[in-house]
């Protein structure tokens, strides 16, 4: 049962923007693959919901210079499609491939899994290796927040109820560049992360550069691995250095013990998969 609710489905992105900004906000439905399950399940009971699903303007991914940015309603099945996405987001298109079952990729957008604020939401991690800004839209304002500062806590985040995420951008990776998603589940699809895993990196004269590692599941939210990206920030690659950087990824993060594995099983995972990811894209930026 879902219980009693008033579904508001605008036909424009002003009336959206109306309709957050009168106080009392309602609840955002894109996909619903994650609010209708939950609101089903009792566990989330709006008064009022707001679909998006008359907005199809919402569904684009544009090329732009340096950049490849993607409207709020681009779906996980729609980055499987993509070439350009294929072409400066591997890691991203590594995570939609794993990402539930077709169904689910078909109707689940980008921006509703980066705004249910879960720390396993799949996509975040290689967004967040991508260094992807969020654009925020409001009926006051726009603004652009890094993905990297978006969540403040478990599903705690910086947008505020009257706004809408509206798009998702990243700057399009270099020549000898290199980003890498691995996702640790008890199968490879239909599954809740145990441990996510990204890193993008770049190798210039010898040494790593622009180092981003993303970790997925392990803290209260995804969460860069600054310390570990500090060791290699600069290095020749040594399996000495990848090790150093696992290890400190691994006592950086703070996971916790679930009922699909321990914590102390996530932070050796997060050792292994940092040490062989980073391993494995230097060679590939090589
Ligand atoms: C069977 C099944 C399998 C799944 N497998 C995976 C998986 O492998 N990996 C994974 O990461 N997730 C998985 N999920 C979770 C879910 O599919 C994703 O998180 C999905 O991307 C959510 O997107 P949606 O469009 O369905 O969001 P919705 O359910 O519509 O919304 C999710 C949340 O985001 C908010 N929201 C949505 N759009 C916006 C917006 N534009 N601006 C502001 N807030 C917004 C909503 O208000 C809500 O709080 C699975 C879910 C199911 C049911």
């Amino acid at each position: 049962m879902l219980g009693q609710f008033e579904l508001q489905i605008p036909d424009s992105m002003e009336e959206v923007l109306e309709l957050l900004a009168g106080g009392d906000a309602p609840a955002i439905l894109a996909g619903g693959t994650n609010l209708l399950v939950d609101m089903r399940a009792g566990s989330c009971r709006p008064e009022r919901v707001l679909s998006l699903a008359r907005l199809p303007r919402l569904r684009w991914i544009e090329e732009r210079d340096h950049r490849i940015a993607i409207g709020a309603g681009t779906t996980v099945s729609d980055l499987l499609h993509d070439p350009r996405i294929a072409a400066h987001g591997a890691a991203l298109v590594e995570a939609a491939r794993l990402f539930a079952g077709q169904m689910v990729r078909n109707t689940a957008t980008v921006a509703g899994n980066i705004a249910y604020g879960s720390p396993a939401a799949d996509l975040v991690p290689p967004l967040m290796a991508l260094d992807a800004e969020i654009t925020l839209m409001s009926k006051s304002d726009t603004r652009t927040v890094p993905l990297a500062e978006f969540y403040t806590g478990y599903r705690q985040t910086v947008c505020r109820p009257d706004e809408l995420v509206a798009g998702i951008s990243w700057p399009k990776p270099g020549p000898g560049s290199a980003g890498l998603f691995y996702k640790l589940a008890r199968r490879k699809g239909d599954a809740i992360t145990v441990t996510g895993v990204a890193v993008a990196l770049s190798v210039a004269n010898g040494r790593m550069t622009d180092l981003r590692i993303a970790l997925g599941a392990v803290a209260p939210t995804v969460m860069r691995a600054r310390k570990a990206e500090a060791i290699l920030e600069g290095k020749a690659p040594s399996d000495a250095r990848f090790d150093r950087a696992g290890a400190a990824a691994a006592a950086e993060c703070s996971p916790i013990d679930d009922i699909r594995a321990s914590a102390d099983y996530r932070r050796h995972t997060v050792h292994a998969l940092v040490r062989r990811l980073a391993g494995e894209a230097a060679s590939r930026a090589a």
